[in-house]
């Protein structure tokens, strides 16, 4: 379907020309016409569907008919920084040509950000996007209302509840105008989403956008191994194979930090992102990484999603992502536009089990890539079978008695 069947108006669809959009995705054809409708809508689509300009294109077209009187009346809410920023940088080109503001409130310890926001939300802006968090730091210093608001988007709701983000949420609500449009965005539907669906959501339409596989692309890949042979692996992977730009997961900041420091001490140039690092800070490894200078980036999941740089060549998993849709995330940073790309798995006893439930979501088997010899024995594949307890940091599944590599295991 094309843009042109909405029925934007012409300063919208300069914008969306100019940004390169021909066709819209699945869940922009469903969700545009009911949103323009004025319904609420909950819809299960994850990133990578085009559900940003989903909700985006209908409320600037909206927002373009009504009075630019410096009152906020439209609210997303989403999980992290990185996305608020993203979702930012998107309304910006698509109002690009029409009288549409918007600013992003999204923090960072900085008190000059925080005058800066406090400003802009005093002053008005017809969009804000925000995190719970820092919005709520503004809401409880009173001076800040939004008796004008008419919509509210909650984006990747399921991983706000993750966080830890259903009272901000709720007490956010409890400052707004009962009479608005609400849009809910969630990749899984818990019981807890419903939950809140129901409490904030009436008569809503419902779009349930099937889990995109990755893309056929992507060549995945992985290595069963002990975790003590991870590191000396990337370095291998790093230095056999010519590429620009490597983006590496781990699932906690600690072992980011140090899997960062390893590759700095053998020579690699390599940054780290995670949340310790101030919003600037992030920013700027994300600049660097998007230019070439950082051809290795460390990272936790803070940016397995949002994150759009099109020519990733390879994305490696430190460790197993916690559920098939982090997998899924945390490879299609890869292999994106037309590009090809790599995605390669580090799979400990330990997260067999969990690699096993992942293979059976994408409905295919990962190969399984032996390690050369000089790196020692690894562990047999088995997800099936749990590994007994953590002693020493081996499973019950060792090919032989022998430690791998000649050396004592040890934890992660
Ligand atoms: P999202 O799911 O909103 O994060 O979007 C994922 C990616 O798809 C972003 O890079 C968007 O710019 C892109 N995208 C969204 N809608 C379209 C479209 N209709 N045509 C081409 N690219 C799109």
């Amino acid at each position: 379907m094309n843009f042109s069947t909405f029925g934007f108006s012409p300063t919208l669809m300069e914008g969306i020309e100019a940004i390169g959009y021909e066709n819209a995705t699945p869940v922009q054809e469903l969700a545009i016409p009911i949103i323009l409708e004025g319904r609420d809508i909950i819809a299960s689509a994850q990133t990578g569907t085009g559900k940003t300009a989903a909700f985006l294109l209908p409320v600037i077209e909206k927002l373009s008919a009504m009075p630019h009187d410096n009152q906020v009346k439209a609210m997303v809410i989403v999980p992290t920084r990185e996305l608020a920023l993203q979702i930012d940088q998107q309304m910006e080109g698509f109002s690009y040509y029409t009288h549409v503001s918007s600013i992003a409130i999204y923090g960072g310890t900085d008190g000059t950000v925080f005058s800066r926001e406090k400003q802009a939300l005093t002053q008005g802006a017809d969009l804000i996007v925000c995190t719970p968090g820092r919005l709520m730091a503004h809401l409880n210093m009173g001076y800040i209302k939004f008796p004008e608001l008419k919509f509210l988007i909650l984006d990747e709701a399921d991983r706000m509840l993750d966080m830890g983000f259903y009272e901000d949420i709720l007490k956010i609500l409890s400052h707004l105008p009962k009479q608005r449009q609400n849009l809910m965005f969630s990749a899984t539907m818990p019981s807890k989403i419903r939950l809140l669906a129901k409490h904030l959501l009436h008569n809503p339409f419902e779009i349930n956008i099937a889990m995109s596989k990755p893309a056929e692309k992507i060549v995945q890949k992985a290595f069963v191994v002990y975790d003590m042979q991870k590191i000396p692996l990337i370095k291998m992977l790093l230095t056999d194979t010519e590429m620009k730009r490597v983006l590496i997961f781990c699932s906690t900041k600690e072992k980011t930090r140090q899997l960062y420091h390893e590759l700095k001490r053998a020579g690699i140039k390599a940054e780290e992102i995670h949340s310790t690092l101030e919003q600037a800070a992030r920013e700027n490894v994300i600049i660097r990484f998007k230019s070439g200078d950082i051809p290795v980036l460390v990272a936790t999941d803070i940016v397995s999603r949002g994150i759009d740089i099109e020519d990733i060549d390879m994305v490696i998993n430190y460790d197993v992502p916690h559920d098939g849709e982090d997998y899924i995330h945390r490879i299609g940073r890869t292999a994106r536009a037309s590009a090809e790309g790599t995605a390669v798995t580090f799979i400990n006893e330990r997260d067999q089990q969990r690699f096993g439930a992942i293979e059976t979501l994408l409905e295919r088997e990962v190969e399984k890539v032996p390690v050369p010899v000089q790196y020692g024995e690894t562990p047999v594949y088995n997800p099936k079978i749990r590994p007994k307890g953590e002693k020493r940091g081996f499973g019950g599944n060792r090919k032989s008695g022998r430690k791998p590599g000649g050396h004592g295991a040890r934890k992660n």
